[in-house]
């Protein structure tokens, strides 16, 4: 099987590792890669989101599967471009891919379909937009309906912050005004094939920047699996009546959903409520859930496009997971780039810990440079979180990085 994965992150490094122990593998490519996925699989010089060149390659090499890691590949078009040349792939066609793209798409889906989410309103115009504000009173929720790079929500504690918002967002687009819900977030990942679910695992991030979720908004800090507070009830639950009801729908629209579906959820005192659809894996979500993962991922990723995933059912480790992310100083805003890390080895010889590559570089001094904002997933696993989180920080600490940053708290929701 030869197989080709884009992206050029952590999460495209944990799905090569993944992908490279199956003993299905005969070949296996990464578009753009890093110096991680360098070590199991074939870097390849093309950018996530340039379809024609990616479509050229998987064609030239007769690629059996492709594996689109960012959304940035999936909103380029590249499913409806390999289908096009006959090309089996793991992603959403654009069509879709609108359950991430768009948010008024989804909210509508999930009114026609019984789908718990957040009471809605959708404007093109500011003036009802701001009427209704005055109506609702706060808080109240403002979301630019488009892909607005993380940038397009408020959630406003004052009617001033939500007139506000509008006023930043409405020339962007129409807004989508939501109703406020209160609980814990988690995040759920499902396998699907169009018709079937198969779950992958829940997980919890930690989007701030800083300790106790201060500072600005970014990729995301470190996430941990399993969550505690989605309880297997609750799992349940968000399985029937959230991800099984939206793929009906996705269906019955003529555009069925195939690809790894990324379920942010509230957990409200009225049961988990959708906040929003990603229509990939999470990064840093994808590192921690696939240290659990027990069988052969490769079967179940050529069962997606397939329609094939009924016979499906993915073992898992009962260990807890975690990925702490190290980020380069100045990240989000301006990380400074090109300062040399050492001690890797050192790190990854602690049991239970596993190190994921995401914006590093080889440089002409044979050194290991920073090149990106988010620099290092280390992750490792254990008996219970604390001993996982434990074997993270002993790791991140043998590290000798002093150009970088990462958070301390990593699972405080879980462990206090
Ligand atoms: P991301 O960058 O995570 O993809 P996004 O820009 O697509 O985010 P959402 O996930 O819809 O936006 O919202 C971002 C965050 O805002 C959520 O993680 C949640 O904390 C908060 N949020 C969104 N909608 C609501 C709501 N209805 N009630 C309360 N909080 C909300």
């Amino acid at each position: 099987m030869r197989v080709l994965v884009i992206g050029a992150g952590g999460r495209e490094h944990a799905l090569c590792a993944a992908i490279a122990r199956s003993p299905l593998l005969t070949r296996l490519w990464c578009a753009p890669g890093n110096p991680g996925t360098a070590s199991v699989a074939e870097n390849v010089a093309i950018a996530a989101d340039d379809v024609a060149s990616l479509v050229g390659f998987a064609q030239r090499e007769a690629v059996d599967l492709v594996v689109p890691g960012p959304e940035a590949s999936l909103v380029a078009g590249i499913a409806d471009a390999l289908a096009e040349a006959g090309i089996a792939c793991c992603g959403p066609t654009r069509a879709a891919a609108r359950l991430e793209a768009s948010k008024s798409f989804t909210k509508t889906l999930c009114d026609e379909a019984g789908i718990p989410t957040a009471l809605w309103e959708r404007f093109d115009e500011a003036a009802p937009a701001h009427d209704f504000i005055s109506r609702r009173g706060a808080p109240i929720v403002v979301k630019a309906d488009g892909l607005a790079a993380g940038k397009g929500v408020v959630v406003a504690a004052t009617e001033a912050e939500a007139h506000a918002a509008i006023d930043r967002l409405i020339g962007q687009g129409p807004v989508v005004i939501e109703e406020c819900l209160h609980g814990e977030e988690a995040s759920v990942f499902v396998l699907c094939d169009g018709g079937n679910a198969v779950l992958l695992g829940a997980a919890q991030d930690h989007k701030r920047a800083f300790d106790g979720d201060r500072g600005p908004n970014t990729g995301g800090m470190g996430a941990y699996t399993p969550a505690p507070a989605l309880t297997s009830p609750l799992l349940e639950e968000t399985m029937d009546r959230i991800v099984r009801p939206t793929l009906a729908a996705m269906a019955a629209r003529g555009t069925p959903f195939r690809g790894i579906l990324f379920a942010g959820l509230m957990l409200t005192d009225a049961g988990p409520h959708l906040i929003e659809y990603n229509v990939r894996f999470g990064d840093p979500e994808c590192q921690a859930i696939l240290l659990r993962l027990r069988s052969d991922l490769l079967p179940a990723l050529l069962a997606v496009p397939d329609g094939a995933l009924d016979a499906f059912d993915l073992r898992w480790s009962d260990d807890a997971s975690i990925c702490i992310v190290l980020a380069a100083d100045g990240y989000p805003d301006a990380p400074r780039t090109g300062s040399v890390i050492r001690g890797l080895d050192r790190a990854s010889a602690i049991p239970g810990v596993t190190i994921y590559h995401a914006g590093t570089v080889h440089g002409a001094d044979g050194d290991l440079h920073a090149a990106g904002g988010r620099v290092l997933n280390v992750c490792a696993t254990g008996a219970t979180l604390r001993a996982a989180r434990d074997a993270a920080y002993a790791a991140v600490d043998a590290i000798d990085w002093p150009g970088g940053f990462c958070r301390r708290d990593i699972g405080w929701r879980a462990l206090g």
